[in-house]
């Protein structure tokens, strides 16, 4: 498997045409440790995944996992060196059964030893999934292709897991579900980054955060501090 490594970004810029979407962010993610960062709409927090991930065109002082300069790497590449991503939306392929769209998350888009082992694996984690392997994935509930969208990531066997807004959509009940997989996961030593705009599941989920706003990063600290913290508990919890 890949090595675990730190992530480092420091001096992030994405910008689109005029629109300057992420203005000189700095952010780390310890090996095995689970960050959040929250922010409202618009924030600049998927343009931020988005640039770890190799999504967009982005310039950065530093923008690193482990030894390996992500600014420099494709897209591709990324995922092969042990980054998984859990986009926005989940976007798995609705008129594909659930075990073709979870092969598709294997780097290697083959059956194998390998490829069997990881989907044992998910279907481990996710025994819904094995329940559905042979159902449309568009036949599937928004908290089931929620499921198969992080499944689809483990394929890759990441270290690193990147998640954006996996609560999107989903009732409360659906929302803890998400929280004990990102805890399950995190627990088993893989990385965390999640986005998310529910303050209180990422309180939940980290145990460090930023704070975004307009491009910024405006407030970081501690899971804890920031739950404590009067600004974070007026705008981003509701009290
Ligand atoms: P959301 O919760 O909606 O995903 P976000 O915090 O993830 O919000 P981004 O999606 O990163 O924020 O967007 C940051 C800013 O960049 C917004 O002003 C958005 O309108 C703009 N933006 C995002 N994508 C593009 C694009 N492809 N072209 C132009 N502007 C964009």
């Amino acid at each position: 498997g890949h090595a675990p490594a730190k992530l480092v970004a420091e001096g992030l810029y994405v910008n689109y045409g005029g629109v300057a979407a992420v203005r000189g962010v700095s952010f780390t993610v310890e090996i095995g440790q689970a960050v959040g960062i929250i922010g409202a709409n618009g924030a600049g927090k998927t343009s931020t995944l988005k640039a770890v991930l190799g999504l967009v065109n982005r310039r950065a002082d530093k923008l690193a996992y482990g030894n390996v300069d992500l600014t420099r790497t494709h897209a591709r590449k990324i995922v092969r060196e042990g980054i998984g991503y859990v986009p926005e939306g989940r976007h798995v392929f609705g008129g594909l059964t659930v075990e073709k769209n979870l092969l598709l998350g294997a780097y290697i888009q083959r059956w194998n030893a390998e490829t069997r082992a990881q989907l044992s694996e998910v279907y481990e984690i996710f025994p819904v999934l094995a329940e559905m392997r042979t159902r449309l994935a568009g036949a599937l509930s928004g908290g089931q292709q929620q499921m198969l969208a992080i499944g689809r990531a483990l394929m890759s066997k990441p270290r690193l897991l990147v998640l954006d807004e996996p609560s999107m959509g989903l009732s409360p009940k659906l929302v803890d579900e998400v929280l004990a997989v990102v805890q399950r996961l995190n627990a088993a030593e893989m990385g965390i980054l999640l986005v998310e705009q529910n303050a209180k599941l990422t309180f939940e989920a980290t145990t460090y955060c930023y704070v975004m706003e307009n491009g910024r990063i405006e407030i970081e600290g501690s899971a804890d501090d920031l739950r404590a913290d009067p600004r974070v508990r007026k705008i981003y919890l509701g009290i």
